[in-house]
């Protein structure tokens, strides 16, 4: 038995069911009201998870419906150069293109 989460559409209660794995259906009825609670997934671990993956995992999913929108290139100061090694004495004596 695997337990599944369902989010009523009329009160928004979450409602927690097990099923056999696989044969959890897309909608069940909401227990309180009789309404239409529909699957959601939730995000398992994420509590005992490091607060930077939490917000990273959290900004790709919002991505998929909002995604971030550039209009203009990052100002000269933002862009970042290839670094460039300094010249040490030992690579000065390496053979040069
Ligand atoms: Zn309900």
């Amino acid at each position: 038995m695997t337990s599944y989460e369902y989010r009523c559409d009329s009160d928004g209660m979450l409602l927690e069911v097990k099923f056999r794995l696989g044969t959890a259906p897309e909608s069940i009825t909401c227990e309180r009201c009789g309404g239409q609670a529909r699957r959601v997934f939730s995000k398992p671990m994420l509590l005992s998870s490091r607060r930077d993956r939490v917000a990273m995992l959290e900004h790709a999913e919002k991505t998929r419906t909002d995604p971030d929108v550039v209009t203009s290139l990052p100002s000269a100061g933002a862009r970042k150069r290839t670094p460039v090694l300094p010249l040490t004495p030992t690579l000065r004596r390496l053979p040069r293109p």
